[in-house]
């Protein structure tokens, strides 16, 4: 998926260039989950038109972790819509300092460490810093868009969430926790492979229709039975 598309009736995902930004429309505002890289913001504006929606309609942003592929965006994204920005305490100190990384390794197997090498290594590693409105706890429901709750997922980085949310059968909005680039997988790079593991088993604990991935394509139908396959008994 590299174009903007209606994923549900509610779930609009922005593509922007490697990482996707959804926004979760809702009667009356717009959420929106992650906030991609510095300058994404001009693509965030274009995708809210083409829904009809305003800058001035986004009251919250929720960010699943510290990365320079999901917070990086997040102070033109805020200064834009005036949001109030949700995360984990752990991620949100990152941000507070614009700190896009602790230390991680590559994931096993030679695709993720050529990523690992020739991708993130090369990543700016700071982005402009965002005092984080709200901290969010594991479990915690989340009183935006009608309620979304929020699921601590360490691993891929010590603060990390996925987001679901009970419109249109169920949407998990999975941040980096997994990808769909090339089929259903875990993170490529982690701090914590044991943990990042153990999140993924409870994340497919979850009830929902539509996995939402900040990269790779949607599943839609079925997406916690596909979960459930790959990790449950993992
Ligand atoms: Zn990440
Ligand atoms: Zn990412």
């Amino acid at each position: 998926m590299t174009s903007e598309h209606l994923v549900t009736k509610h779930v609009y995902a922005v593509g922007t260039g490697d990482c996707h930004v959804f926004l979760l429309l809702g009667p009356e505002s717009v959420a929106v989950v992650d906030a991609g890289f510095p300058g994404t913001w001009p693509l965030v504006e274009q995708a809210l038109g083409e829904v009809g929606r305003t800058p001035g309609d986004v009251s919250d942003i929720l960010v699943t972790h510290c990365h320079i592929d999901h917070a990086g965006g997040l102070s033109e994204l805020k200064e834009a819509t005036g949001a109030r920005v949700w995360m984990h305490a752990a991620d949100a100190e990152m941000v507070g300092k614009g700190q896009a990384f602790r230390p991680w390794k590559a994931a096993p197997g030679l695709r993720n460490w050529w990523f690992a090498r020739h991708v993130v290594a090369k990543s700016p590693q700071t982005f402009p810093p965002v005092a984080v409105d709200k901290f969010v706890r594991s479990g915690e429901v989340i009183p935006v868009a009608g309620g979304i709750k929020a699921v601590h997922t360490p691993g891929h980085s010590a603060g990390h969430m996925v987001f679901l949310w009970p419109v249109d059968g169920g949407v998990l909005f999975t941040g980096d926790a997994a990808n769909n680039v090339r089929g259903l997988n875990g993170p490529n790079i982690f701090e914590d492979g044991k943990l990042a593991a153990d999140s993924l088993r409870k994340v497919s604990g979850e009830k929902f229709r539509v996995a939402c991935f900040a990269h790779g394509a949607p599943i839609v139908g079925n997406a916690d039975g596909h979960f459930r396959d790959k990790w449950s008994g993992a």
